[in-house]
């Protein structure tokens, strides 16, 4: 049974999750922005917390964490590499190992970029992953610590999972990131009408979060670098994917 999933909004334009495994009742968190949201949507479920998986370092995605943890005794999972800029870790993972909740696996990804030691969490057997801020809703992190290259191989990762793939991000940005897109693909049909569907769910304050990667994959251009029709309307035509990526990145930068 796939894992039940609830998508709680912190601080001004963040996303946390909260996981429920319905065979044992183990329940997980992707990534603790503030405890206040999270407590009580918790509290009103009658659910315990048992694990805390991070996904990167960034204040927005870990302030929450230790007071989460030592209140209910939960676990904390982050990676490997940023144990030293991190809340104190029960579980350091890396790229290829696995985590645990209840009866389902959990697979860890490196999707460094935006931060190099930021890790993405992949249940399979839910068909869903969490990226936070990597792969996002018609967009992706900024590059802050990584280069260009090294983000445009991190999303391609994401790109190569099943295409119904849920995706977790870790922001409610979409609405402008659909703005700029439509700068790069004005024509594209399927993101002429994802844009209108944000706007509409905005309009009503509804999350954009999560999507399918089936509709990232239509609409992102971060995950489109690598096309031919995106290469030839930036004029790079043959350019390598990593060069257009990076073209993109600069402008939705600079946008
Ligand atoms: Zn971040
Ligand atoms: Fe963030």
């Amino acid at each position: 049974m796939p894992l039940e999933i609830v998508t709680i909004p912190c601080r001004s334009d963040n996303y946390a999750f909260l996981l429920r495994e319905p065979t044992t009742g183990e329940i997980g968190l992707i990534d603790a922005p503030e405890a206040a949201p999270i407590r009580a949507a918790l509290k009103q479920r009658g659910w315990e917390l048992h694990k805390i998986f991070v996904t990167h370092h960034h204040d927005d995605h870990i302030a929450g964490v230790e007071e989460l943890s030592d209140s209910f005794g939960a676990q904390v999972i982050g990676a490997q590499a940023d144990t030293h800029r991190l809340p104190p870790l029960d579980h350091a993972v890396a790229e290829g190992e696995t985590v645990r909740l209840g009866d389902e696996t959990g697979h860890v990804i490196d999707v460094s970029g935006h931060t190099v030691g930021h890790i993405a969490f992949h249940f399979p057997d839910s068909g869903a992953v969490f990226t936070a801020d990597s792969l996002m809703a018609l967009g992706c992190g900024r590059v802050f610590e990584g280069t260009p290259e090294m983000m445009w191989g991190s999303l391609s990762k994401l790109k190569a999972l099943p295409r119904e793939t849920i995706v977790c991000s870790g922001h409610e940005y979409t609405q402008s990131n659909a703005k700029f897109a439509l700068t790069i693909e004005p024509e594209n049909s399927d993101l002429i009408s994802r844009a209108e569907a944000v706007a509409a769910a905005r309009a009503e304050g509804r999350a954009t979060v999560p999507s399918s990667l089936a509709e990232e994959l239509a609409t992102n251009p971060f995950l489109r670098a690598d096309l031919p029709e995106v290469k030839s309307l930036l004029g790079m035509a043959d350019q390598p994917d990593a060069a257009v990526f990076a073209e993109i990145r600069r402008r939705k930068d600079n946008f």
